[in-house]
């Protein structure tokens, strides 16, 4: 690939993947996406780094109700609300993540602070609720997550969690997730979304993932991790990797999923054994793309 073409950005981002009705119109959600993507467009052409713009474009998605995540976020059995999050940078392997986390309005933003990886990669429950206010993160109500819970109508178990994966100008790449869970999960229930390898990963010697579907089957496969040693260690180039990952996610779980990934040329790739997948990109700085349903489709049994 030219020189040129190396420097040149690209992101994706997604607002879950699922099976049954959708949340809105098609229109509704390709427009929420573009949005996001058009904002994390912005930030690398301004020389944001990949991890900055994944970051900032998943905490968008968590402020929009209409996906599940941030204020969005579906409530337990218990009525509350659990909320979960990672974030990987490809070019050193930091990673940071939040399971089970209650009040904080943004998830990601207290991943992030975990990034340094000086205190612990990860923290859950009170604990991380704590970190948060300390860290001056904002805090929110309950009736914060009730309303944005309200705003969309969701009866089934819809597309859930949001995240992002980037290529930025000097060729890093990283990645971040965000979730509320399963609709009806049982209090201290957490999934794929804020555990490393599972729910995200990123490294520069191969690619940046974010994944998303059902919680218990992704993690027993670990599947953002699978793809990229499939690249590293099996060489396979990233759209044949892809295939393969939701592959085995399908052969050896039956699982019901989905991912965007992006490798070190900058290309993207969106995945899904699920019925939809809702995604947006662009690759290599060129038009941006909405879609519901990842370009490489598995078949469940
Ligand atoms: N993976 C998330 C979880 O299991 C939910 C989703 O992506 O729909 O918590």
């Amino acid at each position: 690939m030219g020189l040129a073409l190396n420097r040149q950005v690209s992101l994706a981002v997604h607002g879950g993947a699922g099976s049954g009705p959708l949340p809105a119109s098609d229109a509704t959600l390709r427009r929420h996406l573009r949005t996001v993507l058009a904002a994390g467009r912005q930030q690398l052409a301004a020389g944001g780094s990949a991890l900055e713009t994944v970051l900032s474009c998943t905490a968008q998605l968590e402020d929009d109700a209409l996906f599940n995540a941030g204020c969005g976020a579906v409530p337990t059995t218990a009525g509350g609300f659990e909320l979960d999050a990672s974030a990987m940078n490809g070019s050193d392997l930091r990673a940071g993540a939040v399971a089970a986390v209650s009040g904080v309005r943004n998830p990601i933003l207290l991943a992030a602070k975990l990034l340094t990886g000086s205190e612990a990669v990860m923290l859950a429950g009170a604990g991380a609720s704590d970190y948060a206010r300390e860290r001056g993160l904002a805090m929110v109500p309950v009736e914060y997550f009730e309303t944005g819970w309200r705003r969309y109508p969701r009866d089934h178990d819809i597309p859930g969690t949001v995240g992002a994966v980037a290529r930025d100008s000097l060729g890093h790449l990283a990645a971040a997730t965000s979730t509320g869970g399963r609709r009806g999960q049982i209090p201290g229930r957490v999934g794929d979304s804020p555990l490393i390898g599972a729910g995200s990963w990123a490294d520069d010697r191969s690619c940046a993932v974010s994944c998303t579907g059902i919680g218990e089957q992704i993690l027993r496969v670990t599947l953002a991790a699978r793809l990229a040693l499939l690249m590293e260690i099996g060489g396979l180039a990233l759209a044949a990797a892809a295939e393969r990952a939701v592959t085995e996610l399908v052969a050896r779980v039956n699982g019901e999923g989905g991912l965007i990934a992006v490798d070190g040329d900058g290309r993207i790739i969106t995945a899904q054994s699920s019925e939809h997948l809702l995604c947006a990109w662009f690759e290599h700085g060129g038009p941006g793309h909405t879609a519901l349903q990842g370009r490489i489709r598995v078949a469940r049994r």
